[in-house]
């Protein structure tokens, strides 16, 4: 492999002039990538691998575009090395000059001789290669967080330099937890027995721990209740040993029916209210959506026959 300088001499011709302002003006562009990253991943951190192709200087000629060992200079005979000719166009009576580029090299103001092009990019100087990015991916790490990787993006012809890759996370979805920022939220759906007395069951963490979730013996559980454990959320991106919370909801499932006989036992077990039915004696309203719209339709006459009495007695008037 040829010194790194070598190579981005013989695109300049003549080596890297100037350097700070001048040079970071020139940097070539950042290529974007986006790097898949799991919730674990971004939990324990992790080095991740990217297929990732660019381009390079070609190592057979390490970047001269010659088969040529020690090639003189290519400057372009049409252009003396400008990239740029100066043509005389006549519009009408006036005659105009103008400055174009290069059509001999198109403007890169040298060109190689077909005999002395390098066999393998044949004279481009370039070659495309597949080179892999190793991305480390730190523990807490956001989503859309992006991570520069300093000269790992294609070679930039013009301007002799390696272009930086922006390695951007891309969190994918997980099928427990939902993170906002640091914390974890997940839902825990319980039977309604094991909200009301209780229960006991095991969340696989994201750091592949098990951690063991219960409610005593006799803890109830009402739906949309929520319960946080400390410290078992994110990772707090660059604050080494500092965590979010895990936030469970719970949702209770409630069976569509009771047996008669179970009716009687958690009637016994649970406080009654007012509005408890007496079996059998008189009459049940079952109160649907149906029921409710017909039993508003007779509520509603009735106040309408009440109205018309009181309009013809002289009441007051809406309008
Ligand atoms: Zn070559
Ligand atoms: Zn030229």
């Amino acid at each position: 492999m040829a010194d790194m300088n070598d190579i981005l001499n013989s695109f300049f011709g003549g080596g890297m002039q100037g350097g700070g302002m001048a040079q970071r003006g020139r940097r070539a562009r950042d290529e974007t990538v986006a790097i898949p990253a799991s919730l674990e991943d971004l939990y324990a951190g992790k080095v991740l691998q990217i297929p990732y192709h660019k381009t390079t200087a070609c190592n057979s000629c390490q970047g001269t575009g010659s088969k040529v060992k020690r090639p003189r200079g290519y400057t372009c005979t049409a252009c003396r090395g400008s990239g740029r000719r100066m043509v005389v166009q006549q519009m009408g009576m006036m005659i105009q000059q103008m400055q174009v580029v290069c059509d001999a090299c198109s403007g890169s103001g040298e060109s190689i001789p077909d005999s002395e092009k390098c066999g393998v990019c044949r004279g481009r100087k370039t070659a495309e290669v597949d080179a892999p990015l190793t991305v480390t991916v730190e523990k807490g790490m956001a989503h859309g967080q992006e991570i520069r990787l300093r000269g790992a993006g294609s070679l930039n012809t013009s301007m002799g330099t390696m272009g930086d890759v922006v390695a951007v996370v891309q969190q994918s979805k997980h099928d427990t937890f939902v993170r906002k920022d640091c914390d974890l939220f997940m839902t825990l759906s319980l039977t309604l027995a094991e909200a009301l007395c209780g229960f006991q069951t095991k969340i696989t963490h994201l750091s592949g721990r098990t951690l063991i979730v219960r409610k005593n013996r006799g803890e109830v559980t009402k739906p949309g209740d929520v319960q946080c454990i400390k410290g078992e959320g994110m990772p707090l991106f660059g604050k080494n040993g500092k965590f979010g919370d895990l936030i469970i909801e719970f949702h209770v499932t409630y069976p569509d029916r009771l047996d008669d006989n179970h009716v009687e036992v958690l009637r016994q077990a649970l406080p009654s209210g007012p509005n408890t039915p007496s079996s059998g004696a008189g009459e049940t309203y079952y109160v649907s959506k149906e029921d409710m719209s017909v039993l508003q339709r007779e509520v509603e006459k009735a106040e309408e026959v009440e109205d018309e009495e009181r309009g013809s007695a002289g009441g007051c008037q809406a309008q």
